[in-house]
């Protein structure tokens, strides 16, 4: 089991923005209103996930360490309808098949917290511990015993970005759950919750880009598809394609059908080689798209590409056609 835990954790865990992304992701599925994350190094020595979501009790967190344990689909026709980020059970043991983790987890309404101490897979220890509700989980020595992935990090600066941007992701995904990132002793983000996403765009974007905002247009659902958020004035483009993010049912997702409906919607309103600042959801019926294609890539495979291209295409061209520029 410990190979095979090995094994997953080469697919969950590339980086330590993968760690951060499935324990952040685990945080938001258990109800967290507030995410604390700190990292060091990058997040090689040290990423510590804090959230005061629902927590768990000891035999759940002990179940939750082993493979494929999770708490959130019990039958496989589930897999199709499923509201929460993760599904599969594999990111606690392949985290904990390839570092130090310690997990702190108290449920609510309980007296004493649960403390497990995983390194290398091995259940070191398990005790009981004060803490108020929620669960710390601390990540030290990333990939310690597989030499081969250490190699491939990059520098603690490329590092730390890839987990800044993964959190700016989850977080244009949750306005409502406040989130902190902490490197190196200081705070390197600072989303407070908000009600609208229009407000955490502004933390994210600055001023400058959320004056140029417009809401998209709304458009009639096609066939159960829909599009929606707000996207920038055509005159007010960037160099670079960072500023836009795109969801599907919540997730971030990178997509190439997305990025043609985008593009194709400002037309020639957009210089070549500029870009626009976007942030969309679009909601996809579930029987029009696979989810469980890899568990690390922001890739979904849509059986039908119509319906979400035009969905994207009319939330924005027909917003574009209105308004007076
Ligand atoms: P998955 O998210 O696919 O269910 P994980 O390995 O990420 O699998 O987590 C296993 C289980 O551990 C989850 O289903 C959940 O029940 C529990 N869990 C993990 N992290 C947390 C957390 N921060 N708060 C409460 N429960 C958690
Ligand atoms: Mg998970």
């Amino acid at each position: 089991p410990e190979l095979a835990n090995q094994i997953a954790a080469g697919e969950v865990v590339e980086r330590p923005a993968s760690v951060v992304k499935e324990l952040v992701e685990n945080s938001l599925d258990a109800g967290a209103r507030r995410v604390e994350v700190t990292i060091r190094e990058g997040g090689r020595e040290l990423i510590r996930i804090e959230d005061d979501g629902c927590g768990m009790h000891r035999e759940d967190v002990l179940r939750a360490v082993e493979r494929h344990a999770t708490s959130k689909i019990s039958r496989i026709d589930d897999l199709h309808t499923i509201g929460t980020l993760g599904f599969r059970g594999e990111a606690l043991p392949s985290i904990g098949s390839v570092s130090r983790t310690e997990i702190r987890t108290k449920p609510h309404g309980e007296v004493e917290g649960t403390r497990v101490l995983i390194e290398g897979g091995q259940i070191k220890e398990v005790d009981a511990t004060g803490m108020a509700a929620g669960t710390l989980i601390t990540v030290e020595d990333l990939f310690f015993n597989t030499p081969a992935r250490l190699k491939f990090l990059k520098t603690p600066a490329t590092e730390s970005r890839h987990i800044t941007e993964m959190l700016v992701r989850m977080g244009l995904s949750r306005p409502d759950v406040r989130i902190l990132l902490k490197k190196d002793g200081k705070v390197r983000l600072d989303l407070p919750a908000v009600e609208d996403l229009k407000d955490r765009v502004l933390e994210i974007m600055g001023r400058e880009v959320y004056d140029d905002l417009y809401p998209t247009y709304e458009y009639p659902a096609i066939n159960g598809v829909v599009a929606r958020g707000y996207f920038s004035k055509p005159g007010h483009s960037q160099r670079t394609s960072k500023n836009i993010y795109t969801f599907v049912n919540g997730r971030y997702v990178s997509d190439s059908t997305i990025r043609a409906a985008i593009k194709g919607a400002y037309g020639t309103m957009l210089d070549k080689r500029r870009y626009p600042s976007v942030v969309l959801f679009v909601e996809v019926p579930f029987e029009l798209v696979d989810v469980n294609v890899h568990p690390a890539k922001t890739e979904v495979r849509f059986h039908d590409t119509q319906p979400i291209y035009r969905a994207v295409y009319h939330a924005i061209a027909d917003e574009l056609a209105e308004a007076p520029w």
